[in-house]
């Protein structure tokens, strides 16, 4: 059977849980309030339902239309000439700068808050956090990624190069990992870390509703979303009409954006 480099890269995203998961046991930046068992659960199976909904179901049937290959749209790669190089750099800078813009309107849009809200109910963060997301915020955020696709002219190749460095960025940002202040401060002024991405999942609305960049900080930069923390193990992390475990499990987390909203 001959293996396929595009098909492999997913399965890295999946060994980058376990590298994390090391990680932060053996040096984890804050303690659990939750079982980490029971924690671990309603986010993976988040995931699974991901896994099945979104990336066998929806995904597969997309790559597989025959009308896939004739959708090209605008073609913009071509047009430019790019060489391979370029273009998987391209890739990367678009559709994160794409994420950025997606992420903002999850806040900002009332029924796409819906759906995002269920990823900011989470407590604690660790790297399974960077899998808790509703198959219908997963699903619109793919419809997405493949316009951008479309009309780049990109491969499927290219976009699982940036879909990997983007999976492994969430997992490293949402982890819970103690790290040199000094470090995660050269990390800060191109990349993500952790200690930005964890003031975006405080309790307090002002915070929540900045630092949405995922692989380049520069975004946050540059569109006046950025916030800085001083103290973060001051942060609460979740929402402050979510804190009741037992409305938090995986079933009412599946059912949270077609529920009457609590403010
Ligand atoms: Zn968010």
């Amino acid at each position: 059977m001959k293996l396929n480099p595009v098909d492999i890269l997913p399965f890295i995203g999946v060994l980058g849980i376990g590298f994390f998961l090391i990680i932060e046991t053996r040096i984890p930046q804050r303690m659990w309030h939750m079982s980490r068992w029971k924690h671990c659960f309603v986010n993976l199976s988040l995931s699974f339902c991901n896994l099945i909904i979104v990336d066998t179901f929806f995904v597969t049937l997309l790559q597989k239309s025959v009308v896939f290959d004739h959708l090209k749209i605008i073609n913009i790669f071509e047009l430019l000439g790019l060489n391979a190089f370029l273009r998987i750099a391209l890739c990367i800078i678009l559709f994160d700068m794409m994420m950025y813009f997606w992420h903002r309107l999850n806040h900002k849009v009332p029924l796409l808050w819906r759906f995002h809200r269920v990823h900011h109910t989470d407590m604690d963060l660790d790297v399974t956090s960077a899998s808790r997301f509703h198959f219908g915020e997963t699903t619109m955020a793919a419809v997405l990624t493949y316009t951008l696709m479309l009309s780049l002219g990109a491969s499927l190749f290219e976009v699982r190069i940036f879909k990997l460095i983007f999976v492994l960025m969430t997992e490293f940002q949402h982890s819970n990992i103690a790290m040199s202040k000094s470090l995660e401060k050269y990390i800060w002024l191109i990349f993500v870390p952790p200690a930005m991405h964890r003031v975006h999942h405080s309790d307090i609305k002002k915070q929540t509703d900045s630092n949405y960049g995922a692989i380049f900080s520069v975004w946050d930069r540059m569109f006046k979303t950025l916030c800085r923390v001083e103290d973060e193990d001051k942060i609460i992390f979740g929402l402050k009409e979510y804190r009741d475990p037992k409305e938090l499990t995986v079933f009412k987390l599946l059912a949270l954006p077609f529920r009457k909203e609590k403010k």
